[in-house]
């Protein structure tokens, strides 16, 4: 037995971050380990983050939580993909849909044949052969089939759901697998004479010590930044939207499955169908708009009576530059924050969690075992900061922030990405990169980045009848949505908030 085991972890922060890592930790250390989480009701969380992308999946299944429980407990809804409004030009929209574009049915991949038949004169928009599109738009959904003969089988899905009920979910969960909860402030951060931190001191008088510490405290980084000052890198410069104003309003009969994103002059605004309501929120760049203004802008666009104050969020777009400091991880806000234009932070969140567990220290806490997980979270940043970067570069919008994020220059792996897609259509993300090709292939189409031309081995490959076959695809989704059940016949029959 190795007798320099990590005996005691304290988690600062009961948000999303706090409860997600507590509940993960709490699963895989099987009670050998004590696991202290303190969270302040008075300082709260920050009470947004109602959209995730596919793989949320993995990490409750990897808890053993049963979906459709998940889904009634977090009045969740499902979520097929998000609409892009506005953002290539006023009156222009796309769909970024989650699964495949069709079935491959050729080595060339589909999108090749698919320009070819547009330089040909057909104008069928490519997320006709996405599923989760022509589902989403008739507001259906059901799982996907694991027959990859179907069609079926190209669906992909995650949820959407109120945040602070997923966070209630995880407690419930964490402190049935032995984590204990604390509530106050943490007032003091003491460190030890080699700059590890010691224990954290409550406003109460009582303290925490442990060997490791998980920083789950949101914006402002209370250990890993208000006490091991790791850094931060700011990518304002690329990322300029700086404030989010964020309410709820009441929906119609019907949610949809999926997250709407609609550019406005200075920003974009998101739109998150749940059970019990809809989450608004505007993301804008304040050195263009007001807060007032923006505050307009949102209220003007609701689609249903506000059900609640409108709240002011403030946040700088960028990463910690060491997430894992001496015994301290960021996870969550606490380790940067990317703007939730494609739903990231949660899975990010996700992510690090896996990554401590694969990368689980003793109390020797190993520098490289340390480094590679800075390396590793970082180039994580930095991939899915490229993605978020293409939706805003690639725009025909005349208002000056977008004008100025045309203009841009560009981090230099997404300019090696746009070259050979405007040269050949090739996709080349690589295999380890949470966007793929798929993803990358509807924001490009959907921004309106036109390859010049398609891959020359479409052209020699005359046995391939792909004029038929595409038409095939798209008789068969529409026969697989035309059966499926809407949304709220699903959630009613299986999954219904109680
Ligand atoms: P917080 O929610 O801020 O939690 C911090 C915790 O630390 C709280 O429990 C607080 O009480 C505690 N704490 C702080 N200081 C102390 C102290 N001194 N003593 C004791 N406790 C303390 N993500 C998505 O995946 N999808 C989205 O659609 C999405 N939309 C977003 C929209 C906006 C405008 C913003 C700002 C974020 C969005 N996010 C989204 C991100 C998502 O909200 C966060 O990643 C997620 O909620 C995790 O937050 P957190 O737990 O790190 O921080």
């Amino acid at each position: 037995m190795n007798d320099r085991r990590i005996r005691r972890i304290v988690i600062v922060g009961g948000g999303t971050a706090g409860w997600m890592t507590a509940a993960a930790l709490g699963q895989a250390l099987q009670g050998n380990c004590r696991i202290d989480l303190v969270e302040s009701e008075h300082i709260g969380s920050v009470g947004v983050g109602e959209a995730t992308i596919p793989p949320i999946k993995l990490f409750n299944q990897r808890l053993g939580i049963d979906e459709n429980d998940f889904i009634a407990a977090t009045q969740g809804t499902f979520k097929l993909g998000i609409e892009f409004v506005n953002w290539t030009r006023t009156g222009q929209r796309y769909f970024h849909p989650f699964g495949q574009f069709g079935a491959e049915f050729d080595k060339v991949p589909l999108h090749h044949y698919w320009l070819r038949e547009r330089a040909r004169g057909d104008d069928t928009p490519l997320e006709e052969y996405a599923l989760a599109w022509v589902a989403a738009r008739a507001n259906k959904f059901m799982p996907p089939s694991s027959d990859p003969r179907q069609v079926l089988s190209t669906l992909d899905y995650a949820y959407q759901f109120d945040a602070s009920l997923y966070a209630a979910f995880l407690r419930t969960y964490a402190e049935r697998h032995g984590v204990r909860r604390s509530e106050g402030k943490v007032t003091e951060v003491n460190l030890r004479e080699d700059g590890f931190i010691a224990d954290v001191a409550l406003e109460n008088g009582t303290r925490l010590e442990g060997d490791l510490f998980i920083d789950c405290s949101g914006f402002r980084g209370l250990l890993i930044e208000g006490a091991l000052h790791a850094g931060y890198e700011d990518w304002r410069h690329w990322l300029p939207c700086d404030r989010a104003i964020a309410v709820p309003c009441a929906h119609g009969e019907a949610f949809a499955p999926y997250t709407r994103s609609t550019a406005h002059a200075a920003g974009w605004q998101w739109h998150i169908p749940l059970q019990h309501r809809v989450g608004n929120g505007h993301v804008y760049c304040s050195h263009y708009i007001s807060d007032d203004e923006a505050t307009a802008t949102l209220m003007n666009h609701l689609e249903g009576e506000a059900l609640g104050e409108p709240r002011l969020l403030r946040f700088v777009t960028g990463r910690r530059r060491r997430f894992w400091h001496r015994n301290c991880v960021a996870i969550g806000l606490s380790a940067g924050f990317l703007e939730p234009l494609e739903s990231t932070s949660i899975h990010l969140i996700q992510t690090a969690v896996s990554r401590l567990l694969a990368l689980f220290p003793d109390r020797d806490f190993d520098p490289v075992t340390t480094a590679e997980f800075n390396r590793l979270t970082a180039t994580e940043y930095e991939r899915v900061r490229d993605f978020l970067i293409l939706h805003y570069h690639a725009n025909q919008r005349s208002e000056p922030m977008w004008r100025h994020v045309a203009r841009m220059d560009i981090p230099e792996p997404l300019a090696y990405k746009l070259a050979h897609f405007r040269g050949h259509g090739r996709l080349v993300a690589e295999r380890l990169e949470l966007f793929q090709n798929p993803n990358w292939l509807a924001v490009l189409v959907g921004q309106e980045v036109w390859p010049e031309r398609y891959d020359p081995l479409a052209d020699l490959r005359s046995e391939v009848d792909a004029t038929r076959m595409l038409a095939g695809l798209r008789d068969a989704i529409r026969q697989t949505v035309d059966a499926m059940p809407t949304q709220r016949e699903y959630i009613d029959r299986y999954c219904r908030a109680r």
